[in-house]
């Protein structure tokens, strides 16, 4: 009697619907992408995939979503150009959060 229920801390676990989609080429449902801004009217999508190491740069507007850049792996792998395009990289959890070329203003 007199218990106190304990605090559950909840986890700040977010999972984001659609984060992952299913790789073409593997078929695991690990593949992400992220984006890079090359200029005010594009980016570059980088599809990377954690389970066969899949890395695909594709260059979309500035407005596309992680979708767009799916649908043109997807594209690519279906009419067989992936291989040629893409190339293999092995991702470890700390490229992900990386930050490369951050320029120095003035
Ligand atoms: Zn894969």
């Amino acid at each position: 009697m007199g218990r106190r229920k304990k605090r559950v801390k909840l986890k700040r676990k977010v999972i984001r619907p659609g984060k992952y989609f299913q790789c073409p080429r593997c078929g695991s449902l690990t593949l992400t992408v992220s984006f890079e801004k090359i200029s005010e009217e594009e980016k570059i999508g980088i599809a990377t995939c954690g389970t066969c190491g899949l890395y695909c740069e594709v260059k979309v507007p500035t407005r596309a979503e992680r979708i767009d850049v799916f649908n043109a792996v997807s594209d690519m792998a279906y009419e067989g150009s992936l291989e040629s395009r893409c190339e293999e990289r092995k991702v470890g959890p700390e490229d992900m959060e990386e930050h490369v070329g951050e320029e120095e203003g003035e």
